[in-house]
């Protein structure tokens, strides 16, 4: 019995994006996380409009308000993602949060490059969720992506010492079953 709950949430049209997401989370942390579709595309309440972006603090707030104790979400989104400092973001995690955008993963891509990323940016900021910090190993996929280019350069996996920490810390998370 899992002491935590995972939960994908996105809008019904995301459908493949929602398949590569689970896909990556079953594959690198063995977890199987329940789907939770949209009707609409709930990041655009909080889209500012002279700029064109989600402003992700004001949506991760939103979030961490409907979330229940005990899950991890993980919310999917086509509009592109900004924090106050940073012109733009492939995704943010506050636990139990996190968002990550599809928005600038298309680009010069096919679809088998573009999953593969949504890949890797959905095991990072999970692997944000479990306490990781961002890794040197320019191939480990905690490695902080300051453009499109280092997400393609690394796995989609942590490296060795990273994977001991996610280990360690799911392994603590499911010693505390009440
Ligand atoms: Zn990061
Ligand atoms: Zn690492």
């Amino acid at each position: 019995m899992c002491a935590f709950r995972l939960k994908i949430r996105a809008f019904r049209g995301m459908g493949d994006e929602v398949e590569a997401s689970r896909s990556v989370l079953e594959s690198v942390y063995d977890l199987r996380p329940d789907i939770d579709l949209r009707e609409d595309e709930e990041a655009s309440k909080f889209l500012e409009v002279p700029r064109s972006q989600v402003n992700a603090l004001r949506y991760i707030d939103y979030l961490r308000r409907d979330v229940e104790g005990g899950t991890f979400l993980i919310a999917l989104t086509r509009l592109d993602l900004f924090v106050p400092g940073l012109n733009y973001c492939f995704g943010v995690a506050m636990e139990p949060v996190a968002i990550v955008s599809t928005y600038r993963l298309s680009i010069d891509a096919d679809r088998e490059r573009y999953s593969l990323r949504l890949k890797k940016e959905v095991s990072h900021e999970f692997g944000h969720l479990l306490g990781l910090n961002h890794c040197k190993d320019p191939s480990c996929v905690m490695y902080f992506s300051n453009s499109i280019k280092d997400t393609d350069n690394k796995d989609y996996r942590p490296c060795k010492s990273c994977m001991k920490r996610v280990v360690d810390s799911l392994t603590l998370r499911l010693r505390f079953v009440t």
